[in-house]
């Protein structure tokens, strides 16, 4: 899979780059609780090592899943 920086143009493998999890923590009653929202991966780029998401990483799951079940079995 290949990904390009959206901000230098640098163009590589999906292995090339670093990714970041993004998570927030909230303090409630002295409790530490995780968000449960599930945030998008951040991309870092080894070049210019700025960060941007990628575009809907899931879209195209759905779209191959939904043409192989129309076809059916
Ligand atoms: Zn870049």
């Amino acid at each position: 899979m290949k990904i390009k920086c959206p901000h230098c143009g640098f163009e590589g493998d999906s292995s090339e780059f670093m990714y970041l999890y993004e998570a927030t923590l909230y303090l409630v009653d002295s409790m530490v609780e995780r968000e449960e929202r599930v945030r998008p991966v951040l991309v870092i780029c080894p070049k210019c090592k700025q960060g941007f998401f990628l575009e809907n990483p899931y879209e195209r799951f759905y779209q191959a899943s939904g043409l192989s079940s129309s076809s059916g079995k």
